[in-house]
């Protein structure tokens, strides 16, 4: 890419109507960032990308402008929600252009025979829900920054989240029902993906094709209530948790968090009593089961309240990455990991704790997988350097725990680490000049 091909790309584009353009500097900096600064790794990595040209189509002939334009003059383009992504997922490596695609956000249309909608990718998934709860339906799956993620970002970028007890991880057959997706190529195509073919541009990073629309399963909707349980150990608190998950309860989320982070939460689930806590999103009709059991076993119960009832964040920011999120406010020195645990999966955890003491506090997230209740963890860890942090993910795998690395920008690395085939040919269809996010998906390096 020359300087004199981004003058003619822009020059071509500025023309388009309804297509912002932006080429200020604080805004090319401000949309070539995202959430990567979560890791100490990360940060040096990513710090000096930087695109050289910011758009935002407020249809979809914009969108088909940009790439077309981009594919002419050979010049990257990547695809950005609302930038709330980990790992450095919509941050340009090669600079080019960043597509926003915030203004796309209509809800197309939601069947009332089966709860599926359809709904431009650029629509944040707070609006979305809001537009289901209207109609009896909810999201079956959110991430923790639901309010500001867009369903496009969430579908490319994320995994799991609220309601993974429930209804387990994103990519499990049944989530995604299909994408209307945008090719990258001269006379770009618009095409509608198939659930089976959908699949391969999930959690793909937007390297294989622009999501314009998102067709989803959704849940029926529910009123869902907020519970702190408080517990003095953790073993307890682990076994109440498992005890929770394999009753006949409706839950929408299962958090465990050690003492320590709980100390530093904000205190929207009660006062910090000095003990561990568990928190719960449950159906009303499951608040008197929930409470006895957790007498039984000598811990605190608190019924927080109905989480519709609340006008700001609630329960469910005090979890997943937002845990992360609150002790990063609090010591800045904080980094995290995402972990699987094995089962049964206190010998490990208290092993990694007498090792790595109070560099390492512990938060769980009760997962449905393959079927059954796991434990994934997302502990806090202090930033100790890169060896210290290689020393425990190598202690984590000896321990037969799966790791998430967080602190890599490739899909495969942040995954199980293996070149996935259907990624890399969807990319072949969708764009043959391997233009878009340059440099995430290893399969086609
Ligand atoms: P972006 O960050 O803008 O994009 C994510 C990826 O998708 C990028 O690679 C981008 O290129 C691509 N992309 C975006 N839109 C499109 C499109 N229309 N077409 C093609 N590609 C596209 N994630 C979870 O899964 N679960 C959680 O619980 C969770 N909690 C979080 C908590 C915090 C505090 C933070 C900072 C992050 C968290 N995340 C979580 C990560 C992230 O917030 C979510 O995955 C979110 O859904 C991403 O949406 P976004 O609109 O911000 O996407």
């Amino acid at each position: 890419m020359t300087p004199s091909s981004l003058d003619a790309l822009y020059n071509e584009l500025k023309v388009v109507s309804d297509l912002e353009l932006l080429r200020d500097r604080h805004s090319l900096q401000q949309f070539s960032r995202d959430a990567y600064s979560y890791s100490p790794i990360l940060r040096p990595l990513l710090d000096p990308c930087c695109a050289e040209l910011v758009a935002r189509p407020h249809d979809l002939k914009g969108v088909h402008a940009v790439a077309e334009a981009c594919a002419r003059h050979q010049v990257p383009l990547t695809v950005r929600g609302a930038g709330t992504g980990n790992y450095g997922q919509s941050v340009p490596l090669s600079g080019g252009v960043i597509l926003l695609m915030g203004a796309l956000q209509v809800v197309r249309y939601l069947d009332p025979a089966t709860g599926a909608v359809t709904v431009e990718s650029g629509c944040l998934m707070r609006d979305l829900d809001q537009v289901l709860r209207r109609q009896g339906r909810q999201l079956r799956l959110s991430p923790s920054t639901w309010r500001s993620a867009t369903i496009g970002g969430f579908i490319a970028g994320g995994s799991s989240g609220i309601g993974s007890i429930r209804w387990g991880f994103l990519r499990d057959p049944g989530h995604l029902l299909g994408l209307e997706v945008i090719t990258l190529e001269t006379v770009s195509r618009q095409l509608r993906l198939s659930a089976a073919k959908s699949e391969s541009l999930n959690h793909a990073y937007g390297t294989n094709g622009i999501i314009t629309a998102v067709t989803l399963a959704t849940a029926p909707a529910e009123e869902w209530q907020e519970v702190a349980v408080d517990c003095e150990n953790w073993s307890t608190m682990l076994q109440l948790a498992h005890h929770y998950c394999n009753s006949a309860l409706s839950l929408q989320l299962c958090t465990l968090l050690d003492r320590h982070i709980v100390e530093h939460l904000p205190r929207w689930c009660g006062p910090y009593a000095g003990l561990h806590r568990l928190l719960l999103l449950v159906t009303a009709d499951a608040l008197e089961t929930v409470k006895q059991l957790a007498l039984e076993a000598r811990a605190t119960f608190l019924h927080v309240g109905a989480e519709s009832g609340r006008h700001s964040a609630g329960l469910r920011e005090l979890t997943w990455n937002h845990t992360t999120l609150h002790m990063r406010a609090a010591n800045s020195d904080w980094t995290y990991l995402q972990l699987l645990l094995p089962q049964p999966e206190l010998a490990v955890m208290e092993t990694l704790q007498q090792e790595w003491k109070h560099h390492l506090l512990w938060h769980l997230e009760a997962v449905r997988q393959g079927g059954a209740t796991r434990f994934g963890a997302i502990p806090v860890v202090r930033w100790r350097g890169v060896n210290d942090l290689e020393k425990l993910m190598a202690r984590c795998r000896e321990l037969g725990i799966v790791i998430f690395n967080p602190h890599v920008f490739t899909v495969e690395d942040g995954g199980l680490g293996v070149v996935d085939s259907h990624q890399v040919e969807a990319k072949h269809h969708h764009d043959p000049l391997g233009l878009l996010n340059p440099g995430k998906l290893r399969g086609w390096m």
